[in-house]
C-alpha cells in the first residue's frame, strides 16, 4: 500500500512515473489557492460555496468525486480543497490499497476533518469499496474481532472526514459508491485562453516573464488543452531558454516544437501513428480498441484515456459502433500539411 501525492497511470506527455524533480518542479507550479486555479466561473462558485458552508457549520465537507481525464488537474484541486478548508490530505491511489486492513488503518489514522484523496478510485477491489460505504455515510467502519465460528462484526467510530475521489473512467464506479458522493464534477479540456492564463503563470513562476503573448499562445494551441502538457511545454521552453536559444516569438518557440515532432495541433508522434495505422493499414475503416493498441504497440487504457480523447475532441476520429474511424476534417488536415 502507498500513501503518498498520487500520479495517474500511463506514460507520456500525461504520465504518472514522473522524475523527482519534475514532481518538484510540478508541485512549484501548482497553484495553492481557489483563486489561483483557472476553472469555468460556476464551478469555481459551486465549491467555494461548499467550502464556505462547511466552515460555517463547522463540520467536513460533502465527498466530492472529480472526473476527467488524466493532467487536467483533479489532483491540484484536491490539493486546493485542504488548504482552503485549512485541513490536512492524505493521499492514495485505488490500485495501491490492496487488502481491507489497508484501508482501516488509513481510515482509523486520519484526523477530524482531515481529506482523503483518492486517485483511480474506479480501481478499487469490492471489498474495500464495502469498508468505506459506512466509513462514508456514518463515519464508521465494520472491524471483524476473533476468527472462524466465534468471530464478530463490531462497529467503529471513524474521524468524520472527507473523501475525494478522482477518475477517469466514471462508468466503471459502482453505483452504490457513486452514490454516496454529495458532489460529482466533471471538468473538460481547457479552452486555450484559459491554457494561455495557466501557461503565462507558469512561465513567470520560472522566472520567464518576458515571452511574448504570441509565444504563449503557441504553446496553448500545441497542449492539448491539459494543463499538465502546457506545463511540461513551459518547461522545456525554459531549458532551451537557459542554454541561451531565443525563446521571444511564435516562429522561434514553433521551431522548437517542429523539433521535437509537435505540430500546430499539438498532435505528437504517438498520435500519427496511429492516425496513419488507421488511414493506410485500415483504409479508413472503423477498427476496434485492441486492434489499434496493438498496432501501435501501446496499452488500450493509454489509447482510451490518453490518445483519444483529444482525437476526438478535435474532430479527427469518431467512434462507430464498429470502432474508431478518420473523420473528413483529418483527410483535410492532412491534405493541407502535404
Ligand atoms: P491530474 O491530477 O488531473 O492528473 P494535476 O492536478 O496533477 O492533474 O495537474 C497537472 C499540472 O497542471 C500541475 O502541475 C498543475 O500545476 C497544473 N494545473 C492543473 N490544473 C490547473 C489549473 N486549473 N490552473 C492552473 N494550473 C493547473
Amino acid at each position: 500500500m502507498a500513501i503518498k501525492s498520487s500520479k495517474p497511470d500511463i506514460e507520456r506527455t500525461v504520465s504518472p512515473r514522473q522524475q523527482e524533480d519534475e514532481i518538484i518542479s510540478e508541485i512549484s507550479l501548482r497553484p495553492r489557492r481557489l483563486d489561483e486555479y483557472v476553472w469555468q466561473a460556476q464551478m469555481k462558485e459551486h465549491l467555494s460555496v461548499a467550502i464556505q458552508s462547511a466552515k460555517i457549520r463547522n463540520k467536513p465537507l460533502e465527498h466530492i468525486l472529480f472526473y476527467w481525464p488524466p493532467g487536467l488537474g483533479k489532483t491540484t484541486i484536491s490539493t486546493i480543497i485542504a488548504h482552503e478548508m485549512g485541513s490536512a490530505i492524505k493521499s492514495t491511489s485505488g490500485p495501491a490499497i490492496e487488502k481491507q486492513s489497508d484501508i482501516i488503518s488509513i481510515l482509523t489514522s486520519l484526523t477530524e476533518g482531515e481529506i482523503l484523496f483518492i486517485d483511480e478510485i474506479h480501481r478499487l477491489r469490492p471489498q474495500i469499496e464495502e469498508i468505506l460505504y459506512s466509513a462514508m455515510e456514518d463515519y464508521q467502519i465494520d472491524i471483524m474481532i476473533g476468527s472462524g465460528t466465534g468471530a464478530t462484526s463490531v462497529k467503529m467510530d471513524i474521524p468524520a472526514f472527507t473523501l475525494i475521489g478522482a477518475t477517469t473512467r466514471l462508468s466503471n464506479l459502482s453505483n452504490p459508491l457513486r452514490d454516496r458522493f454529495g458532489n460529482v464534477m466533471k471538468l473538460d479540456f481547457y479552452e486555450t485562453i484559459d491554457l494561455a492564463r495557466i501557461i503565462k503563470r507558469s512561465f513567470s513562476l520560472l522566472g520567464l516573464s518576458t515571452l511574448s503573448d504570441a509565444a504563449i499562445l503557441s504553446v496553448a494551441e500545441r497542449s492539448r488543452w491539459t494543463p499538465r502538457i502546457a506545463n511540461r511545454y513551459v518547461k522545456i521552453l525554459r531549458d532551451y531558454a537557459t542554454v541561451g536559444k531565443p525563446i521571444e516569438n511564435k516562429d522561434e518557440c514553433e521551431a522548437i516544437f517542429e523539433g521535437f515532432g509537435v505540430d500546430s495541433y499539438g498532435l505528437d508522434i504517438l498520435d500519427r501513428k496511429l492516425m496513419m495505422h488507421l488511414m493506410e493499414s485500415f483504409h479508413g475503416r472503423p477498427v476496434g480498441l485492441s486492434t489499434l493498441a496493438s498496432v501501435v504497440g501501446e496499452e488500450v487504457a493509454t489509447i482510451e484515456d490518453v490518445v483519444e480523447p483529444y482525437l476526438l475532441q478535435i474532430g479527427f476520429i469518431e467512434r462507430t459502433p464498429r470502432g474508431r474511424q478518420i473523420t473528413m476534417k483529418w483527410e483535410e488536415y492532412m491534405r493541407k500539411t502535404e
